[in-house]
């Protein structure tokens, strides 16, 4: 890959060139030679260049395909791919199936918006691949999927475990039971969350079906997929290089027991060779462990998937709270639909506020079990607020459940 790179690719020959490492004979245990790639750059290089940058190892007439990064802030990245870089998308999506035992017997019902974010179109190009059915389920109401992956007998459900939980709640209403469906197993993508344990128990109860995790970026492949053991997420590594750092000093992360470490994912991807990222910092947050999976594979796994992004971590009395560690308390407590997290920090103390949609009878012995929950787990204190039901936005992609250090209350409450 460094080679057709190095000789081609004009963004990272400009980036590399002041480098005094000879990089013709580059081995693998030199890879910290390298200077990280970030975001940041990819966007200005691609708004001096635009629309699609100098990250491009092939001629323009090469690609066929062009998606956007979905992310919340900043101006999107527009990612182009050949036909050859796409193919490794999708077989790095065919790992995914197969680790969650899919194959031609199954129907996969796809219940996404088919717009320019990548992450389904891989998974839906990824299911003939390995001989399912695969069923386009966009430009529906959420009430006509429920209906029609019921028609259609899907046995496999793609989807963000939020809109996972979402659709079990409409099917709630609208006197249907998942659970009654073919469907047999549930892919998630898009946002972390389905490798926390009472993430993943809540859908799988709502679906009757058992919730299998994956993790991917448009900018880096499909890199992620649950095994099915507890919560371990296993890195491609056959695909991609995995390495973790401190965020702060961008040093690798210290080694502790059981091979472990804790930090921002680094990924380089190996067969993008169109439109690569070297030493890529995700910004997600991870804790990476090379202990042996009982699973057998080989390959390095994540404590709990993605824990969530560098940039949402609250540091309360010593204890690194993430979106991840609220969102499996959230998930416990059953009759809590829908939640949103406020946090704010002054002088090293955080202020978290819990917005919560309860369908129990006694609301406030929900929000107050939340709280002791919240209490006893992160030692902290949250102040738990109960709003009308459907008040709280739902989200098809990207959830923006945790509203991150915000300097003022801003609640939004309906
Ligand atoms: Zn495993």
């Amino acid at each position: 890959m460094l080679e057709c790179v190095l000789r081609d690719n004009p963004f990272y020959k400009q980036k590399y060139s002041d480098l005094l490492i000879p990089l013709a004979g580059l081995a693998l245990r030199d890879l910290d030679a390298l200077p990280l790639t970030d975001k940041a750059e990819l966007a200005s290089d691609q708004e001096a260049n635009p629309p699609y940058g100098t990250n491009l190892t092939r001629p323009l007439v090469e690609y066929t395909r062009v998606h956007q990064t979905s992310g919340t802030t900043g101006t999107p990245l527009r990612w182009l791919d050949t036909p050859e870089s796409w193919q490794w998308w999708l077989d790095c999506w065919v790992e995914v199936y197969e680790a969650a035992g899919v194959g031609p017997d199954d129907r996969i019902f796809i219940p996404f918006s088919f717009g320019p974010f990548i992450g389904f179109w891989t998974a839906f190009e990824a299911g003939p691949q390995v001989g399912a059915i695969t069923i386009p389920a966009g430009g529906l109401t959420s009430e006509q999927r429920v209906e029609k992956l019921f028609e259609y007998d899907a046995t496999v459900v793609v989807c963000t475990p939020t809109y996972a939980l979402r659709l079990a709640q409409i099917a709630r209403d609208t006197g249907r039971d998942l659970a009654a469906s073919s469907v047999r197993v549930t892919i998630h993508a898009g946002e972390p969350g389905a490798s926390l344990p009472n993430v993943k128990a809540r859908i799988e109860e709502a679906w009757g079906a058992r919730c299998v995790d994956h993790a991917g970026a448009t900018e880096a492949g499909a890199w992620g997929y649950g095994c099915g053991h507890a919560d371990h997420m296993h890195i491609n590594e056959s695909a991609f290089i995995a390495e973790v750092i401190d965020p702060e000093s961008l040093e690798p992360a210290p080694v502790g027991p059981g091979d472990r470490q804790e930090g921002e994912l680094v990924l380089t991807n190996l067969g993008r060779i169109g439109s690569p990222v070297i030493r890529y910092r995700t910004g997600d947050l991870v804790e990476m462990s090379r202990e042996p999976c009982p699973c057998g594979r080989p390959t390095a796994w994540l404590r709990g998937g993605v824990l969530g992004r560098i940039d949402q971590m609250v540091t309360v009395r010593g204890i690194n709270v993430y979106p991840s560690a609220i969102e499996n308390i959230v998930r416990a407590h059953g009759a809590i639909d829908e939640y949103e997290a406020h946090v704010r920090t002054e002088r090293e103390m955080a202020d978290l506020l819990l917005l919560v949609e309860v369908t129990d009878s006694d609301p406030a012995a929900v929000a107050k079990a939340l709280e002791e929950d919240v209490h006893g787990r992160l030692q902290l204190r949250p102040r738990v607020e109960i709003v009308s039901s459907g008040s709280l936005p739902r989200y098809e992609l990207k959830s923006q459940r945790f509203r991150g250090i915000t300097d003022d209350r801003t609640t939004g409450k309906g």
